[in-house]
């Protein structure tokens, strides 16, 4: 049986490109890139050849806008807390929509101890921030507010210009996490007005252990983990050379090779979703158009995501279902609540995420493979 992996979002593998350059890395270097002598130049010459890199994906204003951190998780802490910390004896509340990262989430209720007020903003239906409340919820005492580019979950792509037109009228900064957008769909943060920008380097390709943060320039944050003082003190610790430069690798492929891509992903996903919605009360999770290239979700009535993915890797197909990051917790989704799902609703939720890897021979498996789940469970179901 030949294994089809359709959970991309939680991880992708390393491109094989990537991985050799890597290798390549590790050849010559080891030293550490905050000494001066000529080991500790190559290592930071690495470093600073990912930074242009990673840049240029996003169209940053120049290199020095990107801080390297470890992942989405801590730079979503970064972007919020630093911005927050930095400017708490001027402004008092934060916003982010209801369907963030728990790492946004959970950054923003930490505030809470600090004297700082949390709103959120709801998404409609199809999983769009509605900037009508989003004006009424902001006000010149905001200092950020993050919306993210796009879900995961439920594919949708935040319409971001218009969102961060109406945060600047406030006069707060906007902080958009790109962790499940960079690399897949174009991103131009001056074009798209951001301030700040989470980004993952595993999400396109590179190796887990690396992220980083976009800060426009002539933007203060306050740091968050505190020690030497590399990243131009925003991020102290010594650097992970290899995961950054495979990094700043995989950004420049997904540059190159990203509207090609995206074009052979639209079309298998698209695929997938007429198959699996001719299925009896199968439901599309998610905005129809606006979405993610690789992604495709759904839901189904009378039975539970977790039957659905362990059925389906009894096919040798490897699926998620509500949130990708904690699937462990059997709580509802509370994006799919956010959206407007009844509880047993949003616990019926099928989440497939496409890759490199996969072809379109694989769709018409995989939607085989669908039907008889969903029939067999639900002859199972006793709902
Ligand atoms: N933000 C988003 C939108 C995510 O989907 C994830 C999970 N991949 C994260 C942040 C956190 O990523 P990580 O667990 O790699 O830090």
């Amino acid at each position: 049986m030949k294994n089809i992996y359709l959970d991309n979002a939680s991880a992708r593998p390393v491109e094989p490109r990537v991985s050799e350059f890597i290798r390549e890395c590790l050849k010559d270097t080891f030293g550490n890139p905050s000494s001066l002598h000529s080991a500790g130049l190559e290592a930071k010459k690495i470093i600073e050849e990912a930074r242009v890199k990673v840049a240029e994906l996003i169209n940053a204003e120049n290199e020095n806008c990107i801080i390297f951190t470890s992942g989405a998780t801590e730079t979503n802490n970064l972007a919020i807390k630093g911005v927050a910390f930095r400017n708490k004896e001027k402004k008092k509340r934060v916003v982010s929509s209801d369907i963030e990262h728990i790492s946004v989430l959970n950054s923003m209720k930490e505030l809470l101890k600090n004297g700082i007020e949390f709103n959120t903003v709801p998404v409609n239906s199809e999983g769009i921030v509605d900037i009508e409340k989003l004006s009424n919820i902001l006000n010149s005492d905001v200092v950020i507010t993050s919306v993210m580019y796009a879900n995961s979950e439920i594919g949708t792509i935040e319409p971001v210009k218009e969102i961060s037109e109406t945060v600047h009228k406030m006069g707060g900064y906007f902080h958009s996490d790109a962790t499940a957008a960079a690399g897949h769909i174009p991103i131009d943060v001056q074009k798209d007005g951001i301030d700040l920008l989470t980004l993952s380097s595993n999400d396109m390709y590179g190796p887990q252990g690396a992220g980083a943060l976009y800060i426009k320039p002539g933007i203060k944050i306050q740091p968050v983990i505190l020690g030497g003082g590399q990243e131009k003190g925003i991020r102290s610790g010594t650097e992970n050379i290899l995961a950054i430069a495979g990094m700043g690798e995989a950004s420049k492929i997904a540059k190159k090779e990203m509207d090609e891509e995206a074009k052979r992903l639209i079309k298998m996903r698209d695929e997938l979703i007429d198959g699996v919605l001719k299925i009896e009360n199968s439901y599309l999770t998610g905005h129809p158009t606006r979405r993610l290239p690789y992604q495709a979700s759904f839901r189904f009535n009378r039975i539970e995501g977790e039957s659905i993915l362990l059925n389906m890797d009894m096919y040798g197909i490897q699926i998620a279902t509500g949130s990708a990051c904690s699937s462990k917790t059997l709580e509802p989704s509370h994006t799919l609540l956010a959206i407007g799902l009844k509880h047993e609703e949003a616990h019926g939720s099928m989440v497939l995420t496409l890759g490199r890897a996969n072809n379109t021979e694989e769709i018409p498996v995989v939607v085989k493979a669908v039907r008889e789940t969903v029939e067999r469970l639900r002859k199972l179901s006793p709902l």
